[in-house]
């Protein structure tokens, strides 16, 4: 105990804070057919399915198992959570009186369903019950993080009544998802695990979470390259994907995921693939700084590369993402511009204007690092 006035004790060296989160896995081939025993056991009475436009045949299957539960569908999601969209689906939410939410889809599914249930005040002001059914390895499901964008400003927070209660994870659900979106949505899982490692809320418990998801998103996308509908590299992705989000959830977000926010809002360029041409940039600048927590997850990359940063870009490269912010469509100008909008944020290395503009230049150029 301090005294008033007197500074806070010095941290012991190896001291750290970890908090778990509460909530459920289900995981395997076939799991699909668990979600209604699920929402069951959650003691949830009306179900909303929300859907992917590709999740439309999985909906239907739950619809069906859901049975007297089933009390309304909202069948196609719009990216980034525009709050008319989710306007409209809290009305719907309203109107069939439902105390609980099944989203089958990507982070954009499960984003309208945390949209809802943040301003639910059902369950006893706890908000609806989510049972989350990715179909992409963006990892939202894992997170309390909530998001939705207005007048093209996107607005985050973090709120343990969006936390979905209960995840069922099916392989077979992703395992038609197309080459193009399964390696931007890789990248996109892979950030999630190579930015837990220094942000100001890393710990170890997050850190093996972390190199535990690089390990299995890795190994899992050169699997699924080879071969695309193999249903135990789908497993391994979606495991990985697991781990990913839940890294996020307990690390929270750095200098890259602040970069790739202020891109995706201010440019509308696209999420995932944002991730893919930016990480390496921002690795090049802070592995370094995270000497042992870099040779960790260079040895789960497991790439020819010996260092993180290049080992990234060339399997970002291999797997067809964009590796350059030009080739999604961002100016010059809009570099310079961006480097002098954003805002310094606690990070391992000092991040000044000047170094933010080598990142995006560097990013936009796609130079391998
Ligand atoms: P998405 O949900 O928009 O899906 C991308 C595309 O893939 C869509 O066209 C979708 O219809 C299609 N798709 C999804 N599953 C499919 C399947 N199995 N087969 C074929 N097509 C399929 O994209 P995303 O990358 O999953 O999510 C991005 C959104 O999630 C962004 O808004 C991002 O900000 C948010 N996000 C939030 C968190 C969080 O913690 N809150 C974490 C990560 C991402």
């Amino acid at each position: 105990m301090t005294g008033p006035g007197e500074p806070p004790p010095a941290p012991l060296p190896g001291a750290f804070v970890h908090t778990f989160l509460p909530g459920r896995v289900v995981f395997g081939a076939g799991a699909l057919d668990q979600v209604a025993s699920e929402v069951e056991a959650l003691g949830v009475r009306r179900v909303l399915v929300i859907a992917t436009s590709s999740a439309r045949d999985a909906a239907d299957v739950v619809e069906v198992q859901l049975n007297e539960r089933f009390a309304g569908r909202i069948d196609g999601v719009a990216q980034h959570v525009p709050t008319a969209v989710a306007d409209s689906a809290r009305a719907k939410a309203h109107e069939v009186d439902a105390d609980g939410i099944v989203a089958i889809g990507g982070g954009s599914a499960i984003g309208l369903a945390k949209a809802i249930a943040l301003t639910s005040t059902s369950h006893g002001g706890e908000g609806l019950g989510v049972v989350a059914v990715p179909t992409t390895y963006a990892g939202s499901e894992m997170t309390p993080v909530w998001g939705e964008t207005y007048g093209g400003r996107k607005t985050t927070g973090t709120d343990l009544r969006v936390l979905p209660r209960v995840v069922v994870y099916d392989p077979v659900l992703s395992q038609h998802l197309p080459m193009k979106v399964t390696a931007a949505s890789v990248a996109n899982a892979i950030a999630h695990c190579v930015e837990a490692v220094w942000t100001p809320r890393a710990d170890p418990i997050t850190e093996t979470t972390a190199v535990e998801g690089l390990r299995a998103l890795s190994s899992g996308l050169r699997e699924v390259l080879a071969a695309p509908y193999d249903l135990d590299a789908r497993g391994k992705l979606l495991y990985g994907a697991c781990l990913a989000g839940s890294a996020l959830a307990t690390a929270g977000t750095g200098l890259h995921h602040k970069l790739c926010h202020l891109l995706g809002g201010t440019y509308n360029l696209p999420h995932a693939e944002t991730h893919a041409a930016v990480l390496p940039q921002v690795v090049r600048i802070n592995a370094l700084a995270v000497p042992q927590a870099a040779a960790r997850l260079t040895t789960a990359l497991d790439t020819p590369s010996t260092d993180l940063t290049g080992g990234l870009f060339d399997l970002f490269q291999q797997a067809g993402t964009a590796t350059s912010l030009q080739q999604l469509g961002m100016t010059a100008a809009q570099v310079d511009e961006a480097a002098a909008a954003f805002r310094p944020t606690e990070n391992p290395v000092p991040v000044t204007e000047e170094l933010v503009r080598e990142i995006l230049t560097r990013a936009w150029d796609g130079a391998r690092p």
